[in-house]
């Protein structure tokens, strides 16, 4: 049990974070759209990109941060590399209507710079309150940067289309590591294998539903 004789007059009588309190993923998004956390980004961004998606998709894809087309439109995934994700899971007889689609870090870093550890900390708990309001049965992690954030020690190399299960925000939950599609438009020679890959979502979701 926790010794009060500890806690600061702070801590027990700190606000509720508004990020757990808030009761749906509406308030969470205007939440995100309002945040103010990293003063570089902030900056630079035209808006923040939240995510896109039913509330309730069995299936949340995570990608690294918006690029310059999402910042544009405010949707993440809406340049090159998201008409191709778009075709990727139309293969797989899924409707990008039917999944939820996010970033690691929800606003656009400048010149597409990788986003920095304190950025990505900082917009954590956005992304777990997503999760913990969407309750996907499956997490696809696009690319190194989104593997790294819930795998820290594994390699988008090795760890590709293999499936593992952690425990976010409370509920175990499947993460599904794959190539980044981006990589798909810089190296063509690439696609036959990120075109493979994603045909382990629907393996995944098979054996889910089973
Ligand atoms: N667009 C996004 O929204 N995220 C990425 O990771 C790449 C492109």
């Amino acid at each position: 049990m926790t010794d009060l004789t500890e806690l600061s007059q702070g801590d027990l009588f700190a606000p509720p974070d508004p990020i757990v309190t808030c009761k749906n993923l509406g308030e969470l998004h205007g939440l995100i759209r309002g945040c103010e956390r990293c003063p570089e980004l902030v900056e630079n961004r035209g808006q923040a990109v939240p995510g896109v998606g039913p509330t309730d998709a069995r299936v949340v894809f995570i990608g690294e941060a918006p690029g310059r087309w999402e910042d544009q439109k405010g949707e993440p995934f809406v340049g090159e590399a998201g008409a191709y994700l778009t075709e990727l899971l139309e293969r797989i007889g899924l409707d990008r209507g039917q999944v939820f689609i996010t970033n690691v870090v929800k606003c656009r870093p400048p010149d597409n710079r990788n986003p920095k550890a304190p950025e990505m900390d900082n917009c954590e708990p956005f992304l777990e309150r997503q999760l913990d309001l969407i309750k996907p049965d499956l997490v696809v992690l696009l690319g190194r940067i989104a593997l790294e954030r819930f795998f820290p020690r594994e390699k988008i190399t090795e760890s590709a289309a293999v499936p593992r299960r952690k425990v976010v925000a409370g509920r175990e939950i499947t993460f599904l590591p794959l190539l980044h599609p981006a990589f798909g438009i810089r190296r063509q020679d690439l696609k036959p294998e990120i075109e493979r890959q994603f045909w382990t979502i629907r393996e995944v979701l098979d054996s889910l539903a089973s």
